[in-house]
């Protein structure tokens, strides 16, 4: 089990320099206090290498190995602004676990989180984090995100943290009614979208928001 002050984190690391982020984030337009509660609440220097942690709080993505990388945390902290909306989700699908950061934010915002990874490898070490800091109810699977969590569905929420050129059908069947899709859309190197997807008795409809830069979803696992 890590410690309180492994948690709580010093110098570089430490509670004010995440108030510094929390401030940066308010600054660039995140509203949502329980979102930055989260970000505020959540150790991100435990999921990066060592080496890089003097680097957690930096608004900046960082590389995880595989050739991967941590979220941005402003995208973080604005994709569960979107997912949340005015009717926060309670049970949520997120494709990407990677280091498994933003399972731990949404962790502490909805009722269960199921997260699904391609690379066996990331996988493990988000589990091993997920058990140390304690978050029960997120559920991790090793599968191709494409075809969603059947088993599981529908979900309220849907976040997907690696960019597909077309959105998979999967997915949008795994929606419930009334529930929101969040997600990056375009090819790689060109502009992608971060889309929000609502599902309606009806049919679909989609909300273009602004322009972003994801890792590829890619097919298949790792
Ligand atoms: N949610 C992470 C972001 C990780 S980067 C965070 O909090 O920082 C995106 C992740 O999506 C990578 O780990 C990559 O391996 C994974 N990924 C890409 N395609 C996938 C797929 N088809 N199914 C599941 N995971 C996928």
């Amino acid at each position: 089990m890590l410690s309180e002050k492994d948690i709580n984190g010093i110098g570089m690391t430490s509670r004010r320099t995440r108030e510094r982020l929390v401030n940066r984030l308010r600054d660039k337009g995140i509203h949502n206090e329980q979102v930055l509660d989260a970000i505020r609440n959540t150790p991100r220097h435990l999921f990066v290498d060592e080496a890089i942690a003097s680097r957690a709080y930096e608004d900046t993505p960082l590389p995880i190995g595989h050739g991967q990388t941590i979220s941005q945390p402003y995208i973080v902290a604005r994709m569960t602004e979107l997912l949340l909306g005015d009717r926060p989700p309670v049970r949520v699908l997120e494709v990407g676990t990677g280091c498994g950061y933003q399972s731990a934010i949404l962790s502490q915002l909805v009722d269960r989180v199921f997260t699904v990874e391609r690379i066996q490898a990331l996988l493990q070490q988000a589990r091993k984090r997920f058990r140390q800091l304690r978050l029960y109810n997120i559920q991790a699977r090793h599968t191709d995100g494409g075809w969603g969590w059947e088993q599981h569905a529908p979900f309220e929420g849907i976040i997907v943290t690696a960019a597909p050129e077309r959105i998979p059908q999967a997915l949008l069947e795994q929606l419930d009614v009334g529930g929101r899709l969040v997600i990056p859309v375009g090819a790689q190197g060109g502009a992608q979208t971060l889309c929000v997807i609502h599902r309606t008795p009806s049919g679909f409809e989609r909300e273009d928001h602004e322009a972003v830069s994801f890792v590829p979803l890619l097919g298949g696992t790792g």
